[in-house]
Parts: structure tokens; C-alpha cells; sequence
């Protein structure tokens, strides 16, 4: 067993679950994520209908049908508003079927800290584990896109925030080393309702430049950087690889920024735009290269890479 900067390696490997157990909820910032407990499958309520057929959406308020909503990439059918996508369905919706092999699977994080705030932070972990069917808040790898070989990596929301612990600094620091090691362009999806994650203080927020750090090497070897923002993409995640990329692309109306708007507000003493942190809004100022609908991001991504890869 060996330590980097708060993780080790570890020889047991946990499964991952096939089934996303979070897809229909969005990811409130500056709280913890809420997700739904594991439903019963066949409870009915008296008129006959089983409970989860239908969501509310948030953005347009609309009771839409689930199925209908997940048949569009985890879409509101009625306005487009982008639901919040597990990071396995994620990989189903962007990479080819089956193309997929995942790397780092052995990386865990140590307590360096002795860490407690509501539960301990092993415990934490375990508990993040168990709910999300995540070993960790990223998970990454090399896949296909539409046939083009590529290192993909991505950060969850649901699992503490999406914040980037000594683990996710890690794997995404050797993906973008094995992704200029390979010379293959790399792929990196952002989630993040807040980027330091607390419970390992310093060691956490030194991933920024290690990550950083490793994107510079990749840049100075002609490498190609995609990063695509998902709602939430915040704090430390987005201070430093998300808006690192050679080409930044965002979801329509995903919230993207440092702080949380009503920091920003309280800070300036300033009444903020209402689009002030979306998608959009960092388009129009020069932040986001592109705002890519779910459905086009694949057709996308493949014809980035035809024209910056030779
Ligand atoms: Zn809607």
C-alpha cells in the first residue's frame, strides 16, 4: 500500500452499479445534494398509479413523464430544462456503447485530518459510497466517441458535492498524464457544487494545482483539452481545470462560477443580473467558447476533435 497527497491505493475494488440511482433530481448549490431513497417498485397509490412515473420539472414547473424525460437524455420535453445525469449515465449518453474501461479503480482517500463534522469523514465516505454507487466523486478512463479514441474523465455532483478530494485531484492529474503520455485528447465533464472539500483542508485544495499543473504539460505537448460544464460547476472545480480547457462547452443554464450568487451579492453590495453565473452568461462574457444542448454534445465533441486533431 502507497500514499499520494492523502489517497492510497488500495487492492479491493468495490462494484460499480449498473443503475443510476439519482437521475430525475438536480442538485441544488450550496447544500447538500437530496436524493431520493430507494423507492419500492410496486407501490400504488389508489388511483393505480406507480409512484415515479412522473417528476416535476425545475424549470418549468411541469409534471413530466419520466420515461419520456429519460428517453431524451434526462431532458425536460416541455422546455429543455437539463435534469441532473449520474456519472454512469453520463458515459452512456456521451461514449460509445461498451467503450468504456475505467482506470484508477483502486484510489481511496485517507483521514489525514481525523476529520469530523456531522459524522466522520470515513464514515462519510462510506455512506457517499453506499448512496451513489460511486467510489468516488470522479470517475475516469479511456472510451470512443463516435469511433475517435479519447481519455474521458468526469466529477458527479452527488457525491459530496462533486468537491475535489486528494482522490479526484489524482485521477484526473494521471488521466491528463496518460492522455499526453498517449497522445489522445481528453474529455472532462464538471460537476461540482463546490470545489474544496473540507474535510482534508490543504491537501484538498493543493489538487487545484496539481491538476493545473498537468494540464500546462499536456498544453506544451500540442495536447487537445475539452471541458464541458454541467450544472453546477463551482468553487475550486471551476478555478481550475474546468476553465483550463482549450475548448469550453456548457449545458444550457447551468450554473457556473466561484462563489454562490448571493455571496457574490453580499460582496459587491451589488443587485446581480438574473442571468448572472449561467451558461449564457459566461458565453456572452468570454468564459464558455459554446453552450451545447445534451442531445448535440456528442456531434459536438467529435467535430472538435476531427479539426484540432491530426
Ligand atoms: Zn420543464
Amino acid at each position: 500500500m502507497w500514499s499520494v497527497g492523502g489517497c492510497e491505493a488500495l487492492t479491493d475494488t468495490m462494484p460499480m452499479s449498473d443503475e443510476s440511482p439519482v437521475t430525475e433530481i438536480s442538485v441544488p448549490t450550496g447544500s447538500e445534494p437530496i436524493l431520493p431513497e430507494a423507492a419500492p417498485a410496486v407501490k400504488r397509490t389508489k388511483r393505480g398509479v406507480p409512484e415515479g412515473l412522473w417528476i416535476r420539472c425545475d424549470g418549468c414547473k411541469a409534471t413530466v413523464y419520466k420515461k419520456e424525460v429519460e428517453k431524451q437524455l434526462n431532458v425536460c420535453p416541455e422546455c429543455q430544462h437539463h435534469f441532473y445525469v449520474s456519472g454512469q449515465k453520463r458515459i452512456e449518453q456521451l461514449l460509445d456503447p461498451d467503450s468504456f474501461e475505467e482506470w484508477f479503480t483502486d484510489l481511496r482517500s485517507v483521514d489525514p485530518l481525523g476529520f469530523v463534522d456531522r459524522k466522520p469523514y470515513a464514515e462519510r465516505l462510506k455512506d457517499e459510497q453506499k448512496r451513489t454507487g460511486l467510489r468516488e466523486a470522479c470517475i475516469a478512463g479511456r472510451g470512443y466517441l463516435r469511433g475517435r479514441p479519447l481519455v474521458f474523465a468526469l466529477t458527479d455532483s452527488a457525491f459530496i458535492m462533486g468537491s475535489m478530494g486528494s482522490v479526484v485531484g489524482e485521477m484526473l492529474t494521471r488521466s491528463i498524464e496518460r492522455a499526453t503520455e498517449l497522445n489522445l485528447p481528453i474529455v472532462i465533464v464538471s460537476g461540482s457544487g463546490g470545489g474544496a472539500r473540507m474535510h482534508e483542508g490543504i491537501l484538498s485544495l493543493m489538487q487545484m494545482g496539481k491538476v493545473s499543473a498537468a494540464l500546462a504539460r499536456l498544453h506544451e505537448a500540442g495536447g487537445l483539452f475539452i471541458s464541458v460544464l454541467t450544472n453546477p460547476t463551482m468553487g475550486g472545480v471551476a478555478a481550475s481545470f474546468a476553465s483550463l480547457g482549450d475548448l469550453i462547452l456548457a449545458e444550457p443554464n447551468a450554473l457556473v462560477g466561484f462563489a454562490g450568487p448571493r455571496v457574490v451579492a453580499a460582496t459587491v453590495k451589488q443587485e446581480l443580473p438574473p442571468d448572472f453565473q449561467t451558461s449564457e452568461f459566461m458565453q456572452k462574457h468570454g468564459f464558455v467558447d459554446r453552450v451545447v444542448h445534451r442531445a448535440d454534445l456528442r456531434s459536438e465533441i467529435s467535430r472538435v476533435i476531427d479539426y484540432c486533431v491530426r
